[in-house]
């Protein structure tokens, strides 16, 4: 009786894994424009193919101790450590939804979103082909399954009229939740552009919240993107801070206030040079969007029930 409850969780996680060894392969070829389906996998040093033994998730890159087998090329610990947190999300979902149509959608939705969290975070990009795919991927789950569902029945601010079809009324909220999520930070991008003078936010968040809104529906998208710049200000700020006392970039401020530059003052400067540090605010909106899927229900439960 133990072992079959273990069994289907086990079973969740070794797909997962399986999948995440593919999420690998699309964040390095994605942002690079090249193909995820050829070539095969191969070492970027000395261009051998990789073996299928030498590619088994998280147990290949341990027993290599994370070197190439022909040329001692070291792999990045990244491709392990997605790949198991691809197994450990994949675990997740099934705790959280059991073996349902929701699972797979949440499956689809955490893919796309463990993809666009990892090269906002290596490379600052937000690739159209993931964005785009996820908002057909979101438009057409909602037919199915209504986009804030999972958010139970805390009505936030408005109710579809109930006469209206499931089907209907989930693509009202996903269409809903894409326009609201893309426009209000297409809105601050713009804001963001007329103040600082200079591009603070790239289209690739609005996209990014087009899809995220079409999974999760109007007031997903909101919380998401509450959520996400809590979470990015409070982490920002933090990081802004950790340059400035670290001594980020000092010897560059100190030559910079000797011939004259930023008032003289070195310190000024350094504070300046420190918050010009781009953050991944994809990757930000990312962990929120399952912040809001996976903890926000059950925190609100836990609050009012
Ligand atoms: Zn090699």
């Amino acid at each position: 009786m133990a072992q079959s409850f273990l069994m289907i969780p086990f079973f969740f996680f070794l797909f997962g894994i399986v999948i995440g060894s593919f999420l690998n392969v699309c964040i390095t070829r994605i942002p690079e424009g090249l193909s995820i389906v050829r070539p095969a996998s191969r070492c970027p040093r000395c261009e051998t193919p990789i073996k299928p033994y030498d590619n088994i998730p998280i147990l290949s890159w341990l027993f290599l101790r994370g070197n190439c087998r022909h040329c001692g090329l070291p792999i990045s610990p990244m491709y392990p450590i997605i790949e198991f947190l691809t197994g450990a999300y994949f675990v997740l979902a099934y705790y959280a939804f059991g073996i349902t149509l929701p699972t797979f959608k949440w499956l689809f939705f955490g893919c796309l979103l463990i993809v666009l969290i990892v090269t906002d975070l290596l490379v600052r990009l937000l690739p159209d082909a993931v964005n785009f795919l996820g908002l057909g991927l979101g438009l057409a789950f909602a037919t199915r399954i209504f986009p804030s569902s999972f958010l139970g029945i805390y009505g936030l601010w408005f109710r579809l009229p109930h006469k209206l079809p499931q089907g209907v009324a989930g693509i009202i909220d996903s269409l809903l939740g894409a326009a609201f999520g893309s426009l209000l930070l297409l809105a601050a991008a713009v804001l963001y552009k007329l103040v600082r003078k200079r591009d603070g936010m790239g289209m690739g968040d609005v996209k990014m919240m087009a899809m995220v809104g079409a999974f999760l529906g109007l007031r997903g998208a909101f919380l998401t993107i509450l959520f996400g710049t809590l979470l990015g200000s409070i982490i920002g700020i933090g990081c802004v801070v950790v340059l400035y006392l670290i001594g980020w970039k000092r010897d560059l401020a100190v030559r910079a206030a000797r011939r004259g530059l930023g008032k003289g003052n070195a310190n000024s400067l350094r504070l300046a040079i420190a918050s010009q540090y781009q953050f991944p605010l994809g990757s930000f909106l990312g962990i929120a969007a399952l912040f809001v899927v996976f903890v926000l229900p059950r925190l609100l439960q836990h609050l009012f029930l």
